[in-house]
């Protein structure tokens, strides 16, 4: 825990020594009173969540990198090969059964209905495809310093694992040149993932003001604007959300013989993060700490699987973008029917796949979503009037959804590190 660190005198000693969730939970139940409360006049704090969204930011690339090659290193490829692929089957079966719990909550709660927004232009089918061959090419980096330099995860994720594997092979060289250099290499990359961690310790401890600051300017900016049908709207997300984490993190946790409070403990830290910052990107580093430190998954499963986890697999995204999009077709008084709402299955799966892991991605993806159901928004229309008020309130939603996203990345992780028989017993004693 961060508190070892910490100072044991001095006058902020009262402020390291006291628990660190207990601090983050106050500064998230403080913002949002604060936020309702002060209204717009409380815009001024927002400086104070960004240099915690920026410090997040800060350590991201390098932890995926330096983790994930000292990671890559130590499996065999083999071994890399056979978690890449259960990883894969978890996080797209996964995406399948959250769409779905969104749109079973929406058809049961009809978010929307009665809004009576009237049905504007004629339905169109504009369908944009996202070219899945130039995705899959994409993760070949042409340029890996590029790719570092843009913080683009897959090809990060696909140029450390080669990387890591080749000073793995080296490392066993029979030339002692060879072998030399490329233990050096690992000691450098060991050291410097070592690092990172540290500095994601010492930035947790600025956590509770950025998360006081972050939650107050949601709720100044959007908490009356979330009551009547909007309310309604989150209550379906919401609940969705639940439903999925209770249900299907819970049934496969327990088929692996993992316990849920347990599992639930050591990932409570970065859900947090993730609810606050709505970004699974920004909160990866917490969730490769709390895989690691609480779960007791090896660095080399976790450093692969979370940075993918939080590139690829949303369920809360998949969730959302399933109950929104009827939410769109109840304001209008349509109702979509089973091949529609089939459909939706697909592209929500997409484009929750699609989305990246930064605040605000899901509702961009959600354009997508209601084209390919015919729910097209064009200026002026109805149509753009629902989205515009599930854009309005998109924070809230987000905060929700974000924390499922890396919730199912450390559910599907924690897994598969069980299932090979890597995972430290005495976290779960
Ligand atoms: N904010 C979400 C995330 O970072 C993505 C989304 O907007 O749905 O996981």
């Amino acid at each position: 825990m961060a508190e070892e660190t910490a100072r044991k005198s001095g006058f902020m000693s009262w402020y390291f020594q006291s628990n660190l969730l207990v601090r983050i939970l106050i500064g998230l139940v403080l913002g949002a009173i604060v936020g309702l409360a002060a209204g717009s006049s409380i815009l001024w704090v927002k400086p104070f969540g960004d240099v915690f969204i920026r410090l997040l930011r800060m350590i991201v690339v390098p932890v995926i990198f330096f983790s994930l090659v000292v990671g890559a290193a130590s499996l065999s490829p083999s071994k890399l090969g056979r978690v890449g692929v259960k990883i894969f089957i978890y996080y797209m079966l996964t995406t399948v059964v959250a769409v779905i719990f969104g749109l079973i909550s929406a058809n049961i709660f009809r978010p929307g209905t009665g809004l009576d927004l009237s049905a504007g232009q004629a339905a169109g089918k504009a369908l944009t495809q996202p070219k899945v061959v130039d995705t899959l090419i994409n993760i070949i980096p042409v340029n890996p310093i590029e790719s570092l330099a843009k913080g683009d995860v897959l090809p990060i994720i696909f140029f450390a694992i080669i990387f890591g594997i080749s000073l793995s092979f080296l490392a066993q060289s029979r030339d002692e040149r060879l072998s030399g250099g490329a233990a050096a290499v690992l000691k450098f990359f060991d050291g410097a993932a070592e690092a990172m961690y540290s500095i994601v310790r010492g930035v947790m401890q600025y956590a509770p003001i950025g998360v006081f600051a972050l939650i107050a300017v949601v709720f100044a900016q959007q908490g009356a604007k979330a009551l009547g049908p909007l309310g309604m709207v989150t209550l379906t997300v919401y609940l969705a959300l639940v439903a999925h984490l209770l249900i299907t993190y819970g049934v496969a946790l327990k088929i692996y013989g993992l316990k849920f409070s347990r599992f639930l403990a050591g990932a409570k830290e970065a859900m947090l993060t993730a609810f606050v910052t709505r970004s699974s990107s920004a909160t990866l580093p917490i969730t490769m700490r709390n895989a690691e430190e609480n779960l007791g998954v090896p660095r080399s499963i976790g450093s692969f699987t979370l940075p993918l986890g939080a590139t690829i697999n949303m369920d809360g995204t998949a969730i959302y973008q399933g109950v929104c999009a009827l939410f769109v077709a109840f304001a209008i008084g349509q109702s979509l029917d089973f091949g529609a709402q089939m459909t939706i299955i697909i592209t929500a799966t997409l484009a929750s796949i699609g989305a990246a892991g930064v605040p605000g991605a899901g509702v961009i993806m959600l354009l997508m979503v209601l084209n390919s159901v015919g729910l097209e928004v064009k200026e002026g229309s109805a149509i753009a009037m629902a989205y515009a008020m599930i854009l309005g309130i998109d924070a809230i939603l987000d905060m929700g959804r974000t924390c499922l996203n890396i919730t199912g990345d450390l559910a599907g992780t924690t897994i598969v590190a069980k299932t090979e028989k890597a995972i430290d017993p005495e976290k779960w004693a």
